[in-house]
C-alpha cells in the first residue's frame, strides 16, 4: 500500500493559508497599508483598479528594503518585526506574523520596487504563484511600491466569490479609512480607476476625524481624554444629535489598531443612555492605548479582534471616560454618580473586599493606575470612599472653557456641571421668593447667583423616583379604594403583572389576582388621584414592556423608572405658587436633584454673568 499522506507543495500550502489573511481585495489593502505604516512612511498612496480585482498598488516613502530582504519578504513567516517568543508580548508594529506578503504572492501577480535611503539603486522583484520570476536593480525613489494584479487569478473559485465592484470598493474604503484614522500624522491618498477619491494631509487626530467624517463634524465632536498609568483613552464622540440609525462611524483603536468589539461598543452606548433614542447609534472614534503586554492581538487572523488582560476594567473606563466627556462639555447632564448596573455586577464590586484581596490588589500595577484621584474606576476599601471619589471624577471639571464650541455655552451652567449638592444648592429658595410658571411647563425662580429654570415634569420625575427607591425600606402609604376596580388583561399582560405585583405593593399598589387573567385593585399609592387606577396600571404595563428588553436594569429599577415617569405632573399642567414651592423643595431634598434617572436635566441655572453678558454692548 502506498503512503496516503504527502506534503503539499509550497504554492498550494500558501494558497490555503492565504485564505485566512486575504479574503478579498480589501484585506490585501489593509495588509499593504499596514506594512507601509510599519516601514515608517509619512506618505502612503493607494491606487486600485476595478475595486482592487485588477490592481492594488501601495506606494510609500518608508525605509525600503535591501535586495535580499526584497526577495525574502515573500517567504512564509518572513518578518523583520519579531524574532523571539517574548517579542510577541511587546508588539508595537501592525504586522508581525510574516504572512501577508506570502499570502498575497500566492494569489496574485506581484511586483515590488523598493529602495533604502542609503542605497544608490533599488531592487525590482516579480513574483507569480509564490515564485520569484525576476529580480533586477532599478532606479526608483526611496520607499516601497508594491503592486498586485489580478487577485485570485489562480483561484477561480475565490474570484467568483467576490462581490460587485461597488461592494468591494466600499470594503476597501473602509479599511483605508481605518488605517488613516489610526495614523493621522501620515498623508494618505486613494485613487480608483485613475480618479482621485481622497487625499488627506497629515495632521492631528481631530483634523483627520474631520477629513473622514466631513466638515459638518467640525462643531459636533466632543473630545474624550483620560489618562491613567494603566491606559490612556483619547478621541471623540459625536454630540447626541449626530447619532444615526446605522452603525457607521464607530471606531475603536487599541494601540492604533482598529478593532471590533461589541463589548466596548456597549460601554459607549451605555454612556449615551438617555441622550439618544434607543434605536440610534452614537458615533465615536476612540483610541485606547495600553501596554502591549495587556492585550493579545494574536487571537484572530485579521487581528481585528483582540483579548484584553482585563476587559471589565477597560469597559468601565471607556464608559466613564465618555460620560465624563459628555458631562464636561455640557452636552449631557451627568451627575449620575452611581456606577452603571453592569459595572455593579463585577466581582470587584459585588464580592466583599477582604484584607487579603486588598493587599493583593494594591500590589498590582493595575491598582496604581486606578487608585489616583479622578480615575474612572476607583478601587477602594470602603464603599463610601469609593463613591466619593467616583463623584469627584465627574465634578472636578476644568474651569477653563477650552473645547467649548461657542463662547456662550460656558455661562449657561447646566445643573449637571455645577457639582452643587446640599451646600450652596441653588434650589434652596426662600418661601417668600416669587416664582413664575412659564408655558405651564417651566418654573422660573431666582437663585443666589442668577435665575434657575426648572422643568416641572422632569423635576417631579426625579422626586418620585427617589421616593419610590426609598420605598423598599419603608413601604409607601396606600389608600384603600372605596370601590375596588377589576382589571382584565391579556394573557401576556397578566403574566407580566403577576411578576411585578409584589414590587407594586411596595410603592403602594394593592392588587390581587382575581382568576382568569383578571385582577382587582384594592388600593393605590396615597398620592395618586383615585378614579384613574385602571388606566394607570395599563399604562404602567405598557411602559414596563417597552423597558423589558433592557437587561441592564433590575425589574424593580425598571418599575420605579416607569412609575416615576408616569406619575410625574405633566408639562401643560397649571401649578399654584404653593405647589411650585413644594416641588422645588422636594427636588432640593433629592440625593441627585440635577437629573432624572434617565439623565435629562431637571433644571438649568443662568448665572448673573451670563445675563449681564447678554446686555453688554
Ligand atoms: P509582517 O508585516 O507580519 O512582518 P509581511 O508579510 O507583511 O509580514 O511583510 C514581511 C516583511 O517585509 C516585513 O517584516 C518587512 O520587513 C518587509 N516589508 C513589507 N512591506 C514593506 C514596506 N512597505 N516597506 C519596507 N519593508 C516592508
Ligand atoms: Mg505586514
Amino acid at each position: 500500500m502506498p503512503d496516503t499522506i504527502h506534503l503539499l507543495p509550497d504554492h498550494i500550502a500558501n494558497q490555503i493559508a492565504a485564505g485566512e489573511v486575504i479574503q478579498r481585495p480589501a484585506s490585501a489593502v489593509k495588509e499593504l497599508l499596514e506594512n507601509a505604516v510599519d516601514a515608517g512612511a509619512t506618505e502612503i498612496k493607494l491606487l486600485v483598479n476595478d475595486a482592487g480585482k485588477a490592481l492594488i498598488q501601495v506606494i510609500d516613502n518608508g525605509k525600503g528594503m535591501n535586495a535580499s530582504d526584497a526577495q525574502n519578504a515573500f517567504a512564509r513567516h518572513a518578518t523583520s518585526k519579531i524574532s523571539t517568543i517574548e517579542d510577541l508580548f511587546q508588539i508595537r508594529t501592525m504586522g508581525f506574523r510574516g504572512e501577508a506578503l506570502a499570502s498575497i504572492a500566492a494569489v496574485a501577480q506581484v511586483s515590488l520596487k523598493t529602495r533604502r535611503a542609503e542605497d544608490e539603486m533599488g531592487t525590482a522583484v516579480e513574483i507569480e504563484n509564490s515564485k520569484v520570476t525576476d529580480t533586477s536593480a532599478v532606479a526608483c525613489p526611496v520607499g516601497t511600491s508594491i503592486s498586485m494584479k489580478n487577485l485570485f487569478f489562480n483561484v477561480p473559485a475565490r474570484r467568483n466569490f467576490l462581490k460587485s465592484n461597488s461592494a468591494e470598493l466600499k470594503h476597501i474604503i473602509e479599511e483605508f479609512t481605518r488605517v488613516a484614522l489610526a495614523f493621522p500624522e501620515i498623508y494618505f491618498s486613494l485613487s480608483s480607476n485613475g480618479q482621485d477619491v481622497y487625499h488627506w494631509e497629515g495632521g492631528s487626530f481631530k483634523q483627520r476625524a474631520i477629513q473622514v467624517l466631513g466638515n459638518a463634524y467640525q462643531t459636533k465632536l466632543v473630545t474624550v481624554g483620560e489618562k491613567t498609568d494603566y491606559l490612556t483613552i483619547t478621541g471623540f464622540v459625536g454630540k447626541p444629535d449626530t447619532a444615526k440609525k446605522t452603525r457607521s462611524d464607530q471606531y475603536f483603536f487599541v494601540n492604533r489598531r482598529f478593532i471590533k468589539s461589541a463589548y466596548l461598543h456597549h460601554a459607549v452606548a451605555n454612556a449615551f443612555e438617555g441622550l439618544i433614542a434607543k434605536e440610534n447609534f452614537p458615533s465615536y472614534l476612540l483610541y485606547i492605548d495600553v501596554d502591549p503586554a495587556q492585550v493579545d492581538i494574536n487571537v484572530h487572523p485579521t487581528k481585528q479582534e483582540i483579548k484584553f488582560e482585563d476587559d471589565k476594567i477597560i469597559y468601565a473606563f471607556v464608559q466613564a471616560a465618555v460620560r465624563h466627556a459628555l458631562a464636561q462639555f455640557s452636552v449631557a447632564p451627568s451627575l449620575d454618580f452611581s456606577l452603571d448596573a453592569n459595572i455593579q455586577q463585577l466581582d470587584a464590586i459585588q464580592k466583599p473586599f477582604t484584607d487579603e484581596k486588598y493587599n493583593n490588589t494594591t500590589k498590582q500595577s493595575l491598582y496604581e493606575g486606578f487608585s489616583k484621584k479622578n480615575q474612572a474606576h476607583l478601587i477602594s476599601r470602603s464603599e463610601n470612599a469609593s463613591k466619593q471619589d467616583w463623584k469627584s471624577f465627574f465634578t472636578d471639571i476644568p474651569s477653563s472653557n477650552e473645547g467649548l464650541d461657542t463662547a456662550g455655552e460656558s455661562y449657561i451652567v447646566k445643573a449637571s456641571s455645577m457639582g452643587l449638592y446640599k451646600e450652596g444648592n441653588p434650589l434652596q429658595i426662600e418661601e417668600t421668593a416669587s416664582l413664575l410658571q412659564l408655558h405651564q411647563t417651566y418654573i422660573l425662580a431666582p437663585s443666589q447667583s442668577g435665575v434657575i429654570i426648572i422643568h416641572q415634569q422632569l423635576a417631579h420625575e426625579r422626586v418620585l423616583y427617589e421616593k419610590f427607591q426609598k420605598a423598599s425600606a419603608q413601604p409607601h402609604a396606600t389608600q384603600k379604594s372605596l370601590f375596588p376596580v377589576v382589571l382584565e388583561l391579556s394573557v401576556s399582560d397578566a403574566i407580566l403583572l403577576e411578576d411585578i405585583i409584589e414590587d407594586l405593593a411596595l410603592i403602594g399598589y394593592e392588587i390581587e389576582p382575581f382568576g382568569q387573567n383578571s385582577f382587582i385593585i384594592q388600593g393605590i399609592p396615597a398620592d395618586v388621584i383615585s378614579g384613574n387606577e385602571k388606566n394607570a396600571i395599563e399604562l404602567l404595563l405598557e411602559q414596563f414592556k417597552h423597558f423589558s428588553g433592557d437587561i441592564k436594569f433590575s425589574k424593580r429599577e425598571k418599575l420605579i423608572r416607569c412609575m416615576a415617569r408616569q406619575m410625574a405632573i405633566k408639562a401643560g399642567q397649571a401649578l399654584s405658587h404653593k405647589e411650585m414651592h413644594a416641588l422645588i423643595e422636594s427636588l432640593a431634598d433629592c440625593d441627585i436633584p440635577t437629573i432624572t434617572a434617565s439623565g435629562a436635566p431637571t433644571y438649568v441655572e443662568l448665572k448673573e454673568d451670563y445675563l449681564d453678558g447678554l446686555f453688554s454692548k
